[in-house]
């Protein structure tokens, strides 16, 4: 047994308040050595992991991701804008691996639900799980915009799974010349972080106004209507008058993008309208990411699953939370993910130990910077319910910003989203606060 450090029992323990305020069974005792098995790193399988591991120490727990380091999405707009640092928003699994969990940096690349095995793609042997966790996120429909692919995306970054692909988009706006034309395209819904596109226009459109002056910013949306979109307005006018141009689908034309060339930079939307940029940020469609199809969990691009505890309805005995899941009106944010998260360990837990199992409640809070020391914020309760005579995942007691809020609300928004991120991420990967947000 390796000693636990004093931070450790610090961060072991609030993770156990967290666990309580949300439902979570105190210490199981009777959960013995089953086998969890937790496909994906990300907010949705590192949250699953330290939850069980938690509640439940005896648990043999197995965390698969390939990537060694985990840069996040959240805050990732701040680091184009000239906020936050690229090392400020990427983190190691070594606070994971301290609090007992078995990391194994590896890909999944099958899944029996029969057998209840995972198959890797370095192990010799397949991985057997008494339940199994999937939360892999997304991948991206390149097949829907011609000439558009996972080469061409290092030419025109997406940016919208966090690690190279952020880093590259900031290296190119970094390279940008003064009078260059950035073009960027948001995906059609359901998408990973429905207000994302539009803090990226503005953090975008911040670095423009505060570093490259004479360059400009279109952006082409698939969309007529998106989330927080008369506070986005609003600050598009206050502060980056022309500097964005914003095109969403309306009667008149479609600017949704179907089309572009990677070497020469055009743009090209469904009604015909060019641009040649000299920076192209694409965001493709998206669907739940290629295992999650491959072992049979999802329906069209995403995985059904129960509401009331993220079960997944293709197979028994797996989970699968996160951006992967349809949540219905729950978007998908890692807020949202991890707020699933606590619901599956508890019903794990409940699962293993022959218990009642869970309905469970979630929440949802989704911040977005506008410009300095100003942001807005969206967000929710979630409950399961039922709509057309179908299990659904329902909001209760929705809240949004609105334009004309006064300066001192943006600005406690502002302080609320750096004081989550920290929070979040102290409990996901067990790092200590940071004393400033670069
Ligand atoms: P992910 O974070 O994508 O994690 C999935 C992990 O699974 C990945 O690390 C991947 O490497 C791994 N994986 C995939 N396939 C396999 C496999 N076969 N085997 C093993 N591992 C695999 N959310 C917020 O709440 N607040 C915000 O402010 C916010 N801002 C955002 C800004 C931007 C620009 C973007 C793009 C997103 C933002 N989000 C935000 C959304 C948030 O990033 C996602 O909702 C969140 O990351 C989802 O977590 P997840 O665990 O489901 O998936």
């Amino acid at each position: 047994m390796t000693k636990i450090t004093r931070r450790e029992f610090a961060l072991l323990t609030a993770g156990a308040s967290l666990a309580a305020a949300s439902g979570l069974p105190r210490p199981a005792l009777a959960a013995g050595p089953a086998k969890i098995v937790i496909i994906g790193g990300g907010p949705g399988g590192a949250a699953v992991a330290n939850r069980l591991k938690t509640a439940s120490p005896g648990l043999d727990i197995t965390l698969i991701e390939p990537k060694e380091k985990y840069t996040t999405c959240i805050r990732s707009n701040l680091y184009l804008g000239g906020f936050r640092s690229f090392k400020s928003i990427t983190h190691d699994y070594a606070g994971v691996k301290r609090r007992g969990i078995n990391v194994v940096t590896d890909t999944a690349t099958a899944i029996d639900t029969a057998a209840k095995t995972v198959t890797l793609a370095r192990a010799s042997q397949p991985l057997p799980y008494d339940r199994l966790v999937v939360a892999p996120g997304i991948d991206f429909k390149y097949e829907t915009i011609e000439g558009y692919s996972p080469e061409a995306a290092k030419l025109m970054p997406h940016a919208w799974q966090g690690g190279e692909q952020t880093w590259l988009l900031k290296e190119k706006l970094l390279a940008l010349p003064d009078g260059g034309l950035v073009v960027m395209s948001a995906p059609p819904n359901p998408y990973r972080c429905p207000p994302g596109p539009y803090e990226r226009a503005c953090m975008i459109a911040h670095f423009l106004k505060t570093r490259k002056p004479k360059a400009k910013l279109v952006l082409f949306d698939a969309k007529k209507t998106y989330s927080k979109q008369a506070v986005f307005e609003e600050a598009y006018d206050e502060y980056y008058k022309g500097i964005i141009e914003i095109n969403s689908t309306n009667e008149i034309d479609d600017f949704d993008v179907i089309k572009v060339d990677a070497k020469t930079g055009v743009v090209t939307t469904k009604a015909g309208r060019t641009e040649r940029a000299a920076l192209a940020n694409i965001i493709p469609a998206q669907k739940a990411a290629a295992i999650a199809a491959r072992a049979g969990l999802t329906e069209g691009d995403w995985c059904p699953v129960n509401p009331e505890n993220f079960t997944s309805t293709k197979a028994n005995d797996v989970y699968v939370l996160g951006d992967a899941a349809i949540a219905n009106d729950m978007p998908k944010s890692a807020f949202s993910a991890v707020s699933q998260a606590a619901v599956v360990a508890a019903d794990i837990i409940a699962s293993l130990e022959g218990k009642p199992r869970v309905s469970g409640k979630y929440r949802n809070t989704c911040w977005s910077m506008l410009a300095p020391e100003n942001s807005a914020k969206i967000g929710g309760d979630y409950v399961p319910a039922t709509k057309d005579g179908k299990p659904y995942l329902e909001v209760k007691e929705p809240f949004v910003s609105q334009p004309g809020d006064s300066a001192e609300i943006r600005r406690q928004n502002n302080q609320e989203s750096t004081d989550w991120y920290q929070t979040m991420v102290t409990d996901l990967f067990g790092e200590p606060p940071m004393k400033a947000e670069r």
